[in-house]
């Protein structure tokens, strides 16, 4: 019988579910998860697969932590809901703990996704320069590439026209300029001076704009989804420099680099910058329950506080702040630490990286990089031309993975032809051994 139920569930699904993304499939139907511990996972038939990408990005202790839970359970059945135009001690402890991992300085700001984060950032950019009498700057540059979400504006500051062709007008008064992408730099330029150009491109755009009109830059401290594109540090580092002589607030989108991902609590923390507004979501609660965060430095939150007027930021989202998800995700900050996660990250992310590095002799792998728990390989249809590999090449490899037991992603944008990263992002709690299965 239960064999039965199992089989109906697919039935069911594929009558009553819409995916994410793609539709349902005969010839690749969804997996019907039904269970995870540590780094692995179920399906409703018993097979299990390594998740090696954690989820979205996000499972970043792991499955199955009951403290995890017991923290939700013990909260709900206290205080199930507070709106957060009140306060309570879980929201109040949160935002004390995640201000010392930013090193203080900031107020926090809670909402439910990584979407809003992004969202109550760009409007508070906004609110912000029209307090200070600026009332020109609005407009938001991002770059090609980068991923920032799927709600009207923080699909506008995403750099991937496939995502968004289909839901144009999007909001207005959000730009776009070219990433540094190391592996295809022109030749002849080093790094360093390659992440200098792709940083005066930016200027350049914010000058030819008008600097009078821009409230903001987006970016995350490396392009995860959009390619695993690391920067120079000296590329953020003029970012923040470029800014700051323009008058630009800085939004860093810490949404996947968060909470250890990258090898250090947040990914700019690998260099020497201190953003204005850093949003945050995923890996906050390694997403046992939904939660997000825009912190926003002191002195910006100062001028929300100067007059009646000034004071309302008209922004409210009936979940934000949910006193569960705070419990919870003070929880698993308690536990990233206690498990010293964001140094495993590091330590056991350049393992991963040094070895996985060997796939560069096969002749259809371009480049392979990363930074702590987070790693793409670019594969190519040549790599003298580096001429990206097709769709369903790419997907031949992934589906092959799946067939040993390791869930691995994708990344990169379909409309420039770079949709062929593989990208992988497990746990930082994976075991060694587990690191051993993926390589
Ligand atoms: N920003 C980045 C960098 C992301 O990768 C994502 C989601 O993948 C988001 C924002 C949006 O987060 P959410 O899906 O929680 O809205």
């Amino acid at each position: 019988e239960s064999v039965k139920k199992k089989q109906s569930l697919v039935e069911r699904d594929r009558q009553n579910v819409w995916h994410h993304i793609s539709p349902y499939s005969e010839k690749n139907p969804p997996m019907i998860v039904e269970e995870g511990i540590g780094s692995w996972i179920t399906d409703h038939q018993g097979n299990r697969y390594l998740d090696g990408m954690s989820g979205l990005y996000c499972v970043n202790v792991g499955y199955g932590r009951e403290e995890l839970a017991q923290a939700a359970y013990e909260q709900l059945k206290k205080m199930a809901y507070v709106p957060m135009t009140q306060s309570h001690e879980p929201a109040i402890e949160l935002a004390e703990k995640v201000n010392e991992l930013l090193g203080g300085d900031y107020v926090i700001f809670y909402s439910n996704s990584g979407s809003d984060a992004n969202e109550v950032a760009f409007k508070m950019a906004r609110q912000y320069h029209q307090q200070n009498g600026e009332t020109t700057r609005h407009k938001v540059i991002s770059r090609y590439r980068a991923y920032h979400g799927s709600s009207m504006g923080a699909l506008s500051a995403t750099g991937q026209a496939l995502r968004k062709y289909k839901y144009e007008p999007l909001s207005a008064g959000f730009l776009h300029v070219a990433p540094p992408d190391n592996y295809r730099k022109p030749e002849g330029m080093s790094i360093e001076e390659y992440n200098i150009q792709r940083a005066r491109d930016m200027e350049e755009t914010i000058i030819w704009e008008q600097e009078e009109t821009i409230a903001a830059v987006i970016m995350e401290p490396l392009i995860t989804g959009g390619g695993v594109l690391i920067p120079h540090p000296v590329y953020v580092e003029k970012v923040q420099e470029i800014c700051k002589r323009h008058g630009v607030l800085l939004i860093i989108d810490e949404v996947i680099c968060g909470f250890g991902r990258t090898g250090k609590a947040f990914g700019h923390q690998h260099y020497q910058v201190k953003p204005d507004l850093v949003t945050m979501a995923k890996g906050l609660t390694s997403a046992y329950l939904p939660l997000s965060i825009t912190a926003v430095r002191k002195d910006i939150y100062d001028a929300f506080k100067d007059s009646e007027e000034n004071s309302h930021f008209r922004h409210v989202n009936t979940f934000g702040g949910n006193p569960a998800s705070c419990a919870l995700a003070l929880k698993n900050i308690e536990i990233l630490e206690k498990e010293n996660l964001f140094d495993r990250s590091a330590e056991v992310g350049d393992r991963l990286l040094n070895e996985l590095a060997e796939l560069q002799n096969l002749d259809f792998v371009g480049d392979v990089r990363g930074l702590g728990m987070i790693v793409g390989i670019e594969i190519v249809e040549d790599k003298q031309t580096k001429k990206p590999a097709s769709k369903e090449r790419v997907g031949k490899l992934i589906a092959a993975c799946k067939n040993n037991g390791l869930i691995i992603g994708k990344n990169g944008d379909t409309v420039a032809g770079y949709n062929n990263i593989l990208a992988l992002s497990p746990p930082l709690s994976s075991t060694d051994d587990d690191i051993d299965f993926i390589i």
